[in-house]
């Protein structure tokens, strides 16, 4: 069974890599032993695109590599804790989607615009905000799978993405689904669009209070969580424009 379970892991690097969901050397897929040794997961030291059968290893609940070569990733309890509290779970893909971080980082719920995002809400995808660091103990993987509750996916915010599936092809689509409804959901941002969701009263940064639903009377845009007028709102004139062509950008030391 071993060389099933590892040529499975590989072909999910490579695909995740091709998805652009690659991270130098971070980011791991794995998937749950049969035999109930573990799970199968990717070895450390090299990029989800590198990865072939012989860079796959058995890895048992305490971090112990049974078979095969290299180094352990050191945050594999994302995939231990989540597979001891999911027996549905058969795999788990960890990885750090850009858009997925960017749009978990701005506080914004992922929004039902898109087929990709309606694989996943409602309900809203859950936010892991205990660390941004690597998970790297029992308890912080057993906090992951906590938050994680009984769905497909997870924001691990200001770091990146937890997904899960009885297979593991289903845990990497889910993964490539995630990152594409991320990537819509801030392209219609970008385009001044508001996602359908939370609305609230607020003010933007022109100084008006638009009713909730309702455009703005001075921006011209629906108010709500992620209205960019109101976004700019919230930071100095000089670092909301940092990078943007034609903008100023007068924060001294700030390269
Ligand atoms: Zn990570």
């Amino acid at each position: 069974m071993s060389a099933a379970e590892r040529e499975l892991v590989a072909t999910a690097c490579r695909i995740l890599a091709g998805a652009g969901q690659d991270d130098l050397i971070w980011g791991h897929a794995s998937v749950r032993d049969p035999e109930g040794r573990g799970v199968w997961i990717k070895s450390a030291e090299w990029s989800l695109a590198e990865i072939t059968p012989d860079r796959v290893h058995l890895m048992d609940p305490d971090g112990a590599v049974l078979a095969g070569e290299g180094a352990r990733h050191s945050d594999y309890p994302v995939h231990t804790g989540i597979m001891m509290a999911r027996p549905d779970a058969g795999a788990v893909v960890h990885t750090h989607p850009p858009f997925s971080v960017a749009l978990a980082a701005t506080g914004q719920e992922l929004r039902p615009i898109s087929h990709a995002a309606n694989f996943f809400v409602p309900p809203a995808v859950p936010r892991f905000t205990d660390t941004a660091d690597l998970i790297l103990t029992r308890d912080l993987g057993r906090s992951v799978a906590a938050t994680l509750g009984d769905v497909p996916a997870l924001f691990l915010v200001n770091h990146g993405i937890v997904t899960v599936g009885s297979t593991l092809e289903e845990a990497t689509v889910a993964a490539v689904l995630l990152e594409r409804a991320c990537h819509q959901q801030l392209l219609t941002a970008s385009a001044g669009g508001c996602p359908p969701g939370r609305r609230r009263r607020s003010r933007c940064a022109s100084g008006s209070t638009s009713t909730a639903g309702a455009p703005s009377p001075r921006c011209g845009l629906t108010s709500c969580v992620s209205c960019p007028c109101e976004a700019v709102g919230r930071w100095p004139r000089s670092r909301a424009i940092r990078g943007v062509p034609g903008g100023v950008d007068s924060t001294p030391g700030m390269a």
